[in-house]
């Protein structure tokens, strides 16, 4: 199986009003912009932060950047972290006490999203997302295809976010087969909490942005942040849309991280029902004022397709989507129809659904 992934130098694939330097610090009227991208969670992290004198602005920044890699190395899904301690445990059929503070509510949000999602954001099929040969960091390797009967083991041995037990800080599971991946959710969960951090340390105007996981508060000068949201190619913008206060805007594309197999494309995103990668959408966007919640439902709702995610957004309570599908079409409710303008001289094939 021939691998792929793609680091586009524009890789937030939320473009951030067209800046784009390292540690860059700029007067204007009298306002500041200093912007700052470092690496970690094997994607480039974009920081932007108006009206604070660069030194404040620079150290906040190194603030979420210290913190970025603590949580990289507590939560890795495949390198030993206190997250594969756990999963040991899980393994072995053991209770394991969370020495790791971060995890524990993490768990639990995880948790109750996967629930409102019927499963389809589901962080407990970590077996599967390895067998796809995805818990690689070295994406140059020619794997097989993972073995029908295999898949098809561990989907009947059906791992889910509700076999977890949380008893205090003691976590067990009633299933075996349980592996955690917070692939899917680790990076709308740390923003939030990046996010938190920054207004702590006297920022009121930022933007985080996280491999497109995004979050930003506050404005940029008089202006609202204006947010581009990436084409499903990977290349350019599909579209614009700006945020007003506290809101994440997260996009699940599976241009990112995928395989190839005799030119099939397989999705980093796996179907729980079937251990198969999901087909149909090439890109979904949420925005919610919790980026740990946009972050499960965008990829929730990737697995849920066409047919399902109408349903699945409202019982996740998400009030914007956007997907794509392969085609190109473009399928919003009303309120994110709203929101987002498209190129005139771009404009894709739109489909309005139902309010949500
Ligand atoms: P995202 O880009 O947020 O959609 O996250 C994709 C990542 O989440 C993958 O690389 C896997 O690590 C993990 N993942 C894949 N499928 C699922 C799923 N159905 N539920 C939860 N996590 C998943
Ligand atoms: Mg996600």
């Amino acid at each position: 199986m021939q691998t792929r992934t793609y680091t586009w130098p524009l890789l937030a694939g939320l473009l951030l009003a067209g800046l784009l330097l390292a540690g860059l610090f700029r007067a204007n009227g009298g306002n500041q912009l200093y912007q700052q991208q470092f690496y970690v969670f094997g994607t480039l992290v974009d920081i932007s932060i108006w009206g604070l004198a660069e030194q404040q602005a620079s150290e906040a920044v190194n603030a979420i950047a210290n913190d970025f890699q603590t949580k990289h190395r507590n939560w890795h899904a495949w390198h030993s972290s206190p997250l594969t301690d756990l999963n040991q445990a899980i393994a072995t059929g053991q209770t394991r006490t969370v020495q790791e503070t971060s995890l524990l509510p993490m768990l639990k949000q995880a948790k109750q999203l996967s629930h409102q999602s019927d499963g389809f954001f589901n962080p407990a099929i970590g077996q599967l997302i390895g067998l796809w040969g995805f818990h690689t960091d070295d994406f140059s390797d020619n794997l097989p295809l993972p073995s029908p009967d295999k898949i098809a083991e561990l989907v009947a041995l059906a791992p889910s976010m509700d076999d977890i037990k949380i008893n205090g800080n003691r976590i067990s599971s009633r299933n075996r087969a349980v592996q955690l991946d917070f692939g899917a959710f680790a990076k709308g969960y740390a923003v939030d909490l990046a996010i938190e951090k920054l207004r702590q340390l006297g920022v009121q105007n930022a933007i985080i942005n996280a491999g497109g996981n995004l979050k930003a508060i506050g404005k940029k000068g008089e202006k609202p942040w204006l947010i581009g949201i990436r084409h499903p190619s990977g290349k350019g913008v599909l579209a614009a849309c700006s945020v007003s206060g506290e809101e994440s805007i997260i996009t699940s594309g599976n241009y990112e991280r995928f395989r190839e197999y005799q030119g099939v494309h397989y999705s980093h995103i796996i179907d729980p029902r079937n251990g198969m990668p999901t087909q149909g959408l090439t890109s979904v966007t949420v925005i919610d004022s919790s980026g740990a919640r946009a972050d499960a439902a965008s990829t929730a709702l990737t697995v849920a397709g066409l047919q399902d995610w109408h349903r699945i957004a409202q019982q996740m309570g998400v009030k914007y989507v956007m997907l794509v599908d392969e085609a190109g079409t473009v399928y919003m409710n009303p309120a994110m129809a709203a929101r987002v303008q498209f190129l005139p001289e771009k404009l894709p094939n739109i489909v309005v659904s139902e309010p949500l």
